[in-house]
């Protein structure tokens, strides 16, 4: 049980953990994915920023155009002045001109304005950094950019520019030059200034950059500027677009259309690129950022986030922690309690069923006791159940005390209690047994009073009398019953006990049903009086089982006894023995006596004697016919209230027989404070009385005793004659016996009494 608790309790947290990691994962994946639109969108705005100034390159096209327009219009000898003049204007606006030239179709500089003297340049045609840009300058229509390089003449770097200026036909007349500066381009471009984000320009025809947003100081110009990216760097870009936009890249240039991508840059880092082609220039607006930096800004919240996670999971655990232990110790308080009497906080029924398993798994032999306190009962009733709380507390101490360290002591309930101990030998808890027996006995003193409780023990042993809690505790508890036959002893549990215990749990079974399947019947047994007549019949019941067959009364009125069910028995007794016997004396007109057997157990049913009376009365017999038998048996308990009850019988005019005389442990002197008429002298003394010398003065000395207290006596079980003549002698006054009548059902009594008329007469 505490497992499932502790198992509930932690899931929970671990399902709270394991939920809330996910959400912080989940937070952080939003963050990310927010991070990297917010760069996507700097970038895109960067891109389109940096696109509009390469679109202003379109300014210097028209002034190519221009110039050109002009040049061809003049005639030839005023053109290179012309041309110088305006030339010088343009530069003295515009500082980022270095020089503006023309040069023929064969890429000889025809003329330079400002400080560059067209003499020193090489062939554009020719020279390798210019050549390629120029021819592409002849084939086309647009201004053509070149890929910037190191001008000496003008001792900088430059970006050149060239428009081929044709005639009314197309044919290239000439081409206009114009050499822009790298430094002042540089510097003049506004771009997205942030750091990890670079912004360029590259030129698609030759893969050169024209711009690079970090790369601002001339010195670095050579590193950055003097090559082209290669043309596995550009194919594998190509390859790229394809694959992460599901476009060739031909259809972003056709539609100029901006699009992102992730790669890695030169030195091999991650970044993000959004890119846009410029078509009429054919360039390419490039701006990139490195992921380190978006990562870093997620890491930053990662950390912010699992941090505050895992405080709170901290604060969790101990919050989880608490309630786990306040609920262990609310388990454990109500498992105790559960477990243990609360009486005498010994451990109770549950916790036995609990704890068996583990003696029965271990298989180790071990014996259980089962102790029932002899006539507790009698404490509840006379000195109220508060005393009787405080003895049963004391002799669960001195249970406790007693047993050995590694016993188990239960209460089981009452006034029972099971011991469970290691010890197997039945010699060594025998002993043991009776030490606490002798323990147990030890006088009570409490509250003003001493009481002495005996004890008795009924043992078995384990495997040898039950495999299971049920089968051993029976086992106990039937040799516990067997003990409580002889009081304050202890016995062991064998297999003739559980037959007999069988048999009779068979005829309770089978009583339970007796009376409304109409088993039983009456029989009479004839009473003769010491000068031969006929004087009265005792009842007799008989019990034909549908299951059982015939059982005597001497095995089922004890069970009867015992369950309780004597009082419904008992009852059709009294009321259909009357009735019998009452019609059969108005069908014969002969009265005599009729003695019937009372239980002691009717006693305790209320009102047993007014209820008796009246069924005397309603029938209409006359109470002094009627003689109720009572063992002598019934006085040993409750001495006192049997002879209040008696008492209370005689007064109504209803003999009383003191029943088996001789068997019990009644005095003789105790016989005159017992309002009886009668003493039935038990069948075991006539048996010997011809045999036994001292039976036969013992009963003498009966005979003479009942004769001062003016009782009848009668003789029981008489079955000679020799008996009949001995007792007779002796001053018996009625004989009963097989010698004379076994009992007989009614009818055959009414023919037997008929016999005597008829002998009689
Ligand atoms: P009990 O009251 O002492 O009854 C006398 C018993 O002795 C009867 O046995 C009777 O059949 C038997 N008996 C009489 N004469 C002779 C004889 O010459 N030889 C032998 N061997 N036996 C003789 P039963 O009917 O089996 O009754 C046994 C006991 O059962 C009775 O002993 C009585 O204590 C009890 N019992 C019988 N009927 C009732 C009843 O209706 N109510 C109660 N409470 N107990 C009854
Ligand atoms: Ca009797
Ligand atoms: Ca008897």
């Amino acid at each position: 049980m505490p497992k499932k608790i502790k198992h509930n309790i932690w899931i929970l947290f671990w399902a709270l953990t394991v939920m809330g990691a996910l959400f912080v994962i989940g937070i952080l994946g939003y963050r990310y994915f927010e991070i990297q639109k917010y760069v996507y969108q700097k970038l895109h705005y960067s891109t389109l920023t940096l696109a509009q100034s390469a679109i202003d390159m379109r300014k210097y096209e028209l002034l190519l155009d221009t110039l050109g327009q002009e040049f061809l219009s003049l005639e030839k000898e005023k053109r290179y002045d012309r041309m110088s003049k305006r030339a010088k204007a343009f530069l003295e606006i515009d500082p980022v001109i270095v020089g503006i030239g023309v040069a023929d179709t064969k890429g000889n500089v025809l003329m330079s304005s400002g400080d560059i003297e067209h003499k020193k340049l090489p062939n554009l045609k020719q020279y390798e950094k210019s050549g390629e840009s120029f021819k592409d300058a002849l084939a086309c229509k647009e201004m053509v950019i070149g890929r910037p390089y190191y001008l000496e003449a003008a001792q900088r770097w430059i970006i050149p520019m060239r428009k081929a200026l044709r005639d009314s036909e197309g044919k290239v007349q000439l081409v206009i030059l114009m050499a822009l500066d790298l430094h002042r381009i540089t510097e003049a471009i506004p771009y997205y200034k942030m750091e990890g984000v670079i912004s360029q320009l590259i030129l698609a025809r030759y893969n050169y950059r024209i711009f690079k947003s970090d790369v601002q100081d001339p010195v670095l110009f050579n590193t950055w500027f003097s090559d082209p990216f290669s043309k596995d760097f550009v194919d594998h870009i190509n390859a790229l677009t394809l694959a992460q936009t599901g476009h060739d890249i031909t259809y972003f240039k056709e539609k100029e259309k901006p699009f992102q991508l992730e790669t890695v840059n030169l030195h091999g880092e991650k970044i993000f690129a959004a890119l846009q082609y410029i078509k009429r220039y054919q360039l390419w607006v490039v701006v990139t950022m490195k992921k380190r930096l978006v990562y870093a800004v997620l890491v930053r919240d990662a950390i912010l986030f699992i941090f505050a996670y895992f405080v709170v999971t901290l604060i969790l655990f101990f919050l989880f922690r608490h309630i786990f232990i306040l609920e262990m110790q609310r388990y454990k308080e109500l498992h105790h309690k559960a477990t243990h009497d609360n009486l005498t906080q010994l451990p109770n029924r549950n916790y036995l069923e609990e704890n068996a398993s583990e003696w029965i798994e271990d298989e180790t032999p071990f014996s259980v006791a089962f102790f029932d306190m002899d006539n507790f009962k009698n404490v509840n009733d006379a000195y109220g159940h508060r005393i009787g709380d405080r003895v049963l507390i004391e002799v669960a101490r001195r249970l406790q005390k007693s047993v050995p360290e590694n016993a188990m002591v239960i209460r089981q309930g009452g006034d029972e209690f099971i011991l469970f101990c290691r010890t197997y030998e039945q010699k060594v808890m025998e002993q043991k047994m009776h030490h606490i027996i002798e323990v147990l006995r030890a006088p009570y003193h409490i509250a003003n009073h001493e009481f002495v409780l005996g004890v008795s023990v009924g043992v078995c042993s384990y495997p040898k009398d039950g495999h299971t809690l049920d089968e051993l505790l029976s086992a106990s508890d039937i040799a516990m019953y067997r003990a409580k036959e002889m009081k304050n002893s202890c016995l062991f549990f064998s297999r003739e006990f559980l037959l007999q215990h069988q048999r009779t749990s068979e005829i309770e079974n089978a009583l339970r049903r007796a009376l409304e399947r109409k088993e039983f019947y009456l029989v009479y047994q004839p009473q003769i009086s010491s000068v031969g007549e006929f004087s009265g019949v005792e009842a007799l019941l008989r019990w034909e089982s549908q299951e059982l067959g015939a059982v005597s009364p001497v095995e089922f009125i004890k069970v009867a006894e015992d369950s309780g069910l004597i009082l419904d028995i008992g009852h059709y007794v009294i009321t259909e023995s009357i009735r019998q016997i009452y019609e059969l004396q108005q069908k014969t007109g002969k009265y005599f006596d009729l003695s019937i057997n009372i239980s002691v157990k009717q006693f305790s049913e209320n009102n047993f004697v007014f209820n008796s009376y009246e069924k005397v009365h309603l029938l209409g017999f006359d109470p002094k016919r009627i003689c109720v038998e009572v063992t002598e048996s019934v006085f040993i308990d409750n001495m006192e209230y049997v002879i209040e009850e008696l008492k209370k019988i005689s007064q109504l005019d209803i003999k009383i027989a003191l029943d088996d005389f001789g068997t019990g442990y009644s005095s003789l002197n105790m016989l005159q404070k017992l309002p009886i008429n009668e003493l039935k002298i038990d069948k075991s003394f006539v048996d010997e009385i011809l045999h036994k010398q001292a039976v036969k003065k013992m009963v003498a000395v009966i005979i003479d005793m009942a004769k001062t207290l003016n009782l009848s006596v009668v003789a029981e079980g008489v079955d000679n004659g020799e008996q009949v003549a001995l007792l007779r002698t002796m001053g018996c006054d009625i004989f009963q016996g097989y010698y004379f009548a076994k009992p007989m059902r009614v009818d055959e009594l009414e023919v037997y009494i008929h016999s005597l008329a008829w002998k009689s007469k």
